[in-house]
């Protein structure tokens, strides 16, 4: 009888054991999924978490520089604040094996022409590393110095919608420039398609069936930086699959699959080249 009472206790204590793991499993279970969804917006921008995902081993399309003139304009230059500011500027035209020439204008604050010619050779190399369809619209970029002192800058890169780009060297860390430079290029060339557009609603629809948001800066401001942001995703997802961790890309096509299909139809209309890329 005892022996019975005790079993029964026992297999009571075990019943209620076993309910607890399960309890405590389903409560980390739960957990993960939080952990999941966390990570969607736990980076602040896509390009801190994918850097490097184009890098020095990937071709360029860039051909040629030439030299057109040196001359004094006006610019915006976010050092001095939020009007246009005259500067002397090196001007050059960047030319490719296919797409439009790029004119690269850089401050004459970097001193030597060497220098000068050096800063504009890089920036022209790493916009031919993009696809040709980023470019579509890309006029010019300004390339202004950093500030004197970089931990009270404010100043990163800029764009301006069918125009240009704005760069302040060593503002970005070299492992992030070039997602840095697809997210501003997205500005210029794919947020006219939809931003303010007949067809913002494909994107807003997008944005609703998904969710959530691939960074808290794309979470914080869904209608100026949320396209930049999903396009640093989509050529992670879509070209440069072997150099993200399979977290990462599970990640992101969980967080903005709608968001990827709207970019999957309008990029492979378009040039990818010099990236191979595929759904
Ligand atoms: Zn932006």
């Amino acid at each position: 009888m005892k022996t019975k009472i005790r079993n029964n206790t026992f297999f009571k204590y075990l019943k209620e054991y076993k309910i607890l793991k399960f309890k405590t499993y389903f409560i980390f279970f739960l957990l993960c999924i939080n952990n999941n969804s966390a990570l969607a917006t736990s980076y602040f921008s896509a390009s801190k978490l994918l850097k490097n995902i184009i890098n020095k081993d990937d071709p360029t399309t860039y051909k040629d520089l030439n030299f057109i003139k040196k001359k004094q304009s006006k610019s915006f230059d976010k050092r001095y604040g939020e009007e246009m500011y005259t500067a002397t500027f090196f001007i050059f035209e960047a030319k490719y094996e296919i797409g439009n020439n790029v004119q690269i204008l850089v401050n004459s604050e970097f001193g030597s022409h060497e220098n000068i010619a050096e800063v504009a050779i890089k920036y022209s190399k790493m916009l031919g590393k993009l696809p040709i369809f980023f470019r579509k619209e890309l006029k010019w970029i300004i390339i202004h110095g950093p500030w004197v002192d970089k931990s009270k800058c404010t100043c990163r890169w800029y764009a301006f919608r069918n125009q240009g780009v704005y760069i302040h060297t060593e503002m970005v860390n070299e492992e992030a420039e070039q997602e840095v430079l697809i997210h501003e290029l997205a500005h210029v060339t794919i947020d006219p398609l939809y931003y303010n557009s007949v067809n913002e609603i494909v994107w807003t629809n997008a944005q609703k069936q998904d969710v959530k948001s691939i960074s808290r800066y794309a979470e914080s401001n869904p209608l100026v930086e949320d396209i930049a942001e999903s396009v640093v995703a989509w050529v992670a997802a879509r070209c440069k699959k072997d150099r993200i961790s399979k977290k990462k890309y599970k990640m992101i096509v969980n967080t903005i699959p709608n968001r990827l299909t709207v970019l999957d139809d309008l990029i492979f209309r378009n040039s990818q080249y010099p990236l191979i890329c595929k759904k």
